[in-house]
């Protein structure tokens, strides 16, 4: 295993990407970027950014194209991202993204973009039982007997149901996904940059998929 990798992984809201990519960020020992974990920190610190952010992220809406590249483009500037790489989670999100993060990544091209396919009706069971830790968003399926308070394993946070794991804001983020985000996929596969990973089964058995597909890639 090579450390560094430039890596975006797309896929459905719920397919797992938020599990795998912080084993990915460990395995390759990259900075796991992701832009909702962003947002949600900028709420939990009451910007005024992340204020207007979480009203669109609690109806399950889509943080204006703009605001979401000025955030990326500086993160990606940041030093660690420069030398060591990225795992790219939830951004690009739109064909507009998509563009302006070519433009972004023109000195350090990307090495792989992997679709992680995980069915509509599978991620809709998945989000209805899914816990996150607030503050290193680690991923738990809550099985009904859970502590309360829930802490978390890897890092003592508090583990909680996001707030926009409601029944309407999933089904608004999944429509979302299949007309803004699912056109990404012709974009990069159509520059012959992408590689369809199938998300179902273990997730040693997912991430072990993952590794191999982003060590053809680079
Ligand atoms: P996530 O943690 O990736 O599921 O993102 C949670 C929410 O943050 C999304 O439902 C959007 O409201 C917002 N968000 C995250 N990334 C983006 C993005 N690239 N473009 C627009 N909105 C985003």
């Amino acid at each position: 295993m090579i450390p560094g990798a430039r890596i975006i992984i797309l896929g459905r809201q719920g397919a797992g990407k938020g599990t795998q990519c912080v084993r990915l960020s460990r395995h390759y020992v990259v900075p796991h970027i992701s832009t909702g974990d962003m947002l949600r920190a900028a709420a939990r610190e009451g910007s005024e950014l992340g204020l207007a952010a979480k009203e669109v992220m609690d109806a399950g809406g889509l943080v204006g194209d703009e605001i979401m590249i000025g955030l990326v483009a500086e993160r990606l500037e940041k030093a660690d991202a420069t030398t060591r790489g990225f795992i790219l989670d939830g951004f690009p999100r739109t064909v507009k993204q998509a563009t302006a993060l070519d433009r972004i990544t023109a000195q350090q091209p990307i090495h792989v973009v992997i679709d992680l396919d995980v069915p509509r009706e599978i991620v809709l069971e998945r989000l209805s039982s899914r816990r996150v830790c607030r503050d290193c968003g680690t991923n738990y399926t809550a099985a009904g007997q859970e502590p309360s308070p829930w802490i978390c394993d890897v890092c003592g946070g508090d583990v909680q149901q996001r707030a926009d794991d409601t029944p309407d804001s999933v089904n608004r983020r999944l429509d979302l996904y299949e007309t803004q985000t699912s056109p990404l996929i012709d974009y990069f596969s159509s520059r012959g940059a992408l590689t369809v990973v199938n998300g179902v089964g273990h997730p040693d058995h997912v991430f072990k998929r993952l590794t191999d597909s982003v060590e053809a890639r680079r």
